[in-house]
């Protein structure tokens, strides 16, 4: 593709970096195929060639009209299309690049502006994030139908048996994640009880902040940098003697890799951000790479298994929860279109609550298609999602291990 970005813009590190991604589009459209937001609207601009031209255009311009906005918000940012794309553009980091500029000047009304502000400021700390969600569970029939149909449940802990011995042949740091604990702490205490067993000593940081993935999504890159050096001040005195960083929520991993590229240019923090981005393992990686003969839980056998779009399309990780399932001796029910995203998508469920809405049904619809006895996924944001209106229970995979 053709461009003619300002000088002054590509001088600065973004605009390289979008010049050569927007260069490296032949615009052949076959991206338009996987794309859940152009299947479900028809509309060019609603699919990735059409939102690349479109930030093209504003970064050329400078323009940033209500059409960018309303089309570059409708993004899933579930990278489909990049897995799709014959020219591997990083149409993810455009994305990035393309709401970092837009942002300021997006001109939102006062309604937008505060719910974005409200997001930033309460989702990323526990503490106020549980308060809200009481508060939201208890009010819930005050809210709208479709806003009260995304306050998920609050979590319950579980109790964990066999503690490792005094002396563990490994150590790992377990990443707790900021909505994973309030909603669904089970996961991590489920995954320490399997690691004990398996001689894994696991220690989990009380400073551990925010990954700052909320905020890089709203588009706001500076409180997505502060918010990854605060992760990193917590978790740096850790990382040289942790075997490996785990995170159990796909959503959180996915940025967490990304550090070393998203830091690398501030000198102090650069060196933890890449030492972090090398250690951390998603969870699947971790427990395949032990190979530890895992067995299945009693209550259930088929499973619809949803890999969320941060694991198949963000981590390229695809495979390994299926044989890790298989092995344990799970029955994995077909599911059509499992490429497509379920409509949670970080904030997006509660951003664009329609679409959010409808791509959830269809995703529900395909799921349970094989009349699994569970559906079975890898993130806290697609799992609080979809089990709102599930008719089988939602869990995440790790929890189905014993
Ligand atoms: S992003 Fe890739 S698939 Fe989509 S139009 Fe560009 S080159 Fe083609
Ligand atoms: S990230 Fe997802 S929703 Fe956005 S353009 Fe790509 S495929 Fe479509």
């Amino acid at each position: 593709m053709q461009t003619d970005l300002p000088a002054d813009y590509t001088d600065t590190p973004s605009g390289a970096r979008a010049e050569r991604i927007l260069r490296s589009c032949v615009h052949c459209g076959f991206c338009n195929a996987t794309c859940p937001t152009y299947q479900l609207l028809g509309d060019e601009l609603d699919g990735p060639r059409g939102r690349i031209y479109l930030i093209k255009d504003m970064l050329e311009t400078g323009e940033v009209t209500p059409v960018v906005v309303q089309h570059l918000d409708r993004c899933l940012t579930c990278r489909a299309c990049e897995t799709t794309c014959p020219s591997g553009v990083a149409y993810g980091e455009l994305l990035e690049i393309g709401r970092a500029y837009m942002e300021p000047v997006a001109g939102r009304g006062l309604l937008a502006r505060w719910q974005r502000r409200w997001l930033k400021a309460v989702v990323p700390y526990p503490r106020s994030f549980r308060r809200w969600l009481r508060l939201g569970r208890l009010f819930r029939w005050l809210l709208p139908r479709r806003l009260a149909s995304q306050v998920p449940a609050l979590g319950r802990r579980r109790p964990q048996q066999n503690p490792a011995r005094k002396r563990p042949a490994r150590r790992v740091v377990l990443l707790e994640g900021c909505v994973q604990r309030v909603s669904t702490p089970g996961v991590n205490d489920a995954l320490r009880t399997l690691l004990a067993r398996r001689d894994v000593a696991v220690v989990s940081v009380a400073e551990e902040a925010c990954c700052g993935s909320l905020a890089l999504h709203l588009g706001d890159a500076e409180a997505a940098e502060a918010s990854m050096r605060r992760n990193l001040d917590a978790l740096a005195p850790h990382l040289e003697t942790a075997g490996a960083v785990i995170s159990t929520a796909s959503g959180c991993g996915v940025t967490l890799k990304d550090y070393g590229r998203l830091l690398a240019s501030d000198p102090l923090y650069a060196p933890f951000a890449r030492l972090l981005s090398d250690k951390l393992v998603d969870v699947s990686e971790y427990l395949h790479a032990l190979d530890p003969g895992f067995k299945r839980a009693r209550d259930f056998r088929r499973v619809a298994w949803h890999a969320p779009c941060t694991l198949a399309h963000g981590q390229k990780l695809n495979g390994l929860v299926e044989s890790l399932l298989v092995g344990a001796g799970y029955e994995l029910v077909p599911v059509p279109d499992a490429h497509l995203c379920c409509g949670s998508a970080g904030t997006y469920s509660l951003l664009q609550l329609q679409l959010a809405e409808q791509l959830k049904k269809n995703k529900l619809a395909a799921l349970t298609a094989g009349a699994p006895d569970v559906i079975a996924t890898a993130n806290v944001g697609c799992q609080t999602h979809m089990s709102t209106d599930a008719p089988v229970p939602v869990v995440h995979w790790v929890e189905l291990l014993r």
